[in-house]
């Protein structure tokens, strides 16, 4: 796990202190200050922060979620055909620091929250499974838990959850190469392990502090092997230099290490963002090019132009379809007008 173990600081909630998971966290990091605060939003929503000086010495914030455990998927992000998509939020903020991350708009701060009240992320899915009948529920979205796993074991106990409930789906997506925090769990087929994968070049150049291409395949690889239901995430494809070559190159890559026949399924997805993060990431981040690209707004979405995005789609879509059948290809385009 990059950069997380030594948090100077611990910023515990009113209320958050006797949760279990509060107390084994602060004895984890136990040369960290711990500094009691009122209300976590006061200083997580603090204006005028800087979020990359922050990245850079991110604190680590306890907070108890009082209400709103779970949120209904927006159309920039793929529902996968279930009709009741969800997805919870138990972490705000990540360990990793992509420049196209779109959190750097969202949120005010770069520092990681974690609400501590995990019975009642467990509560309310349980809740709306039984009002929608079948539930598919991304549990890492907005942060990745893969990666904190070896701090908070919240894969381990969304797969325990999810382990008798068959009209449960639940995806775990993941650019960390941390299968060994979960390799001791039998495998389940309602969660799906989904790692994103990059080419060398964008994980070097746009993917701070994550692990490398190969470390990423080697940890997928050894799912697949385990039995895991396991989603390869192309996504964002961007319009890098020779970007043709370099997705050509990464799913050649992929396809080495990963059996096709062993893959749940596969995502590809470009570029695209809430126009008024990205507004807001540009002023904080002048020099990066993948930032400043003339995008083209639809709504208030930006991202390629429609024969760009049709152009990238269409070509990876190609390249995947020499190891994969149709049906375990899965293109997520923006719908048009999308207002989110
Ligand atoms: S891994 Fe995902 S959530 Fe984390 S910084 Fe990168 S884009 Fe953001």
């Amino acid at each position: 796990m990059p950069h997380t173990t030594n948090f100077s600081h611990i910023y515990v909630e009113k209320g958050a202190g006797e949760y279990p998971d509060t107390q084994q966290i602060c004895r984890r990091f136990s040369q960290a200050q711990v500094v009691a605060v009122d209300d976590y939003k006061h200083m997580f929503n603090r204006p005028n922060q800087r979020f990359q000086a922050q990245k850079r010495s991110m604190k680590l914030i306890l907070a108890v979620k009082k209400e709103q455990f779970l949120y209904p998927g927006s159309g920039r992000a793929p529902d996968f055909g279930h009709d009741a998509f969800y997805y919870s939020a138990q972490m705000f903020n990540c360990v990793y620091n992509c420049d196209y991350c779109y959190l750097q708009g969202k949120y005010a701060s770069a520092n990681l929250v974690i609400f501590v009240n995990h019975e009642d992320y467990i509560a309310a899915a349980d809740e709306r499974l039984a009002a929608a009948g079948g539930l598919y529920l991304g549990v890492s979205y907005d942060t990745d838990l893969l990666a904190f796993e070896n701090v908070l074991p919240l894969c381990r106990r969304w797969i325990e959850f999810a382990r008798p409930r068959s009209n449960l789906l639940i995806e775990i997506r993941t650019k960390s190469a941390n299968f060994d925090a979960i390799a001791d769990l039998d495998p389940i087929p309602n969660a799906v392990l989904a790692w994103t994968l990059s080419p060398a070049v964008v994980s070097g150049q746009y993917e701070s502090r994550t692990p490398p291409l190969a470390a990423r395949l080697a940890a997928a690889r050894e799912a697949v092997a385990a039995g895991w239901p396991v989603r390869v995430c192309f996504d964002p494809v961007l319009r890098i230099e020779n970007w043709r070559e370099r997705y050509a190159e990464l799913i050649d890559s992929t396809f080495a290490a990963l059996s096709p026949s062993g893959l749940f399924d596969c995502y590809i997805g470009s570029f695209r963002m809430n126009a008024d993060y990205l507004k807001r990431i540009r002023c904080q981040r002048q020099g990066s090019d993948l930032l400043h690209f003339p995008y083209t707004r639809q709504g208030k979405t930006v991202g390629y132009a429609d024969d760009q995005e049709a152009e990238m789609l269409a070509f990876v879509g190609q390249c995947l379809s020499t190891y994969l059948p149709a049906d375990k290809i899965i293109v997520h385009r923006v719908p048009p007008g999308n207002n989110l």
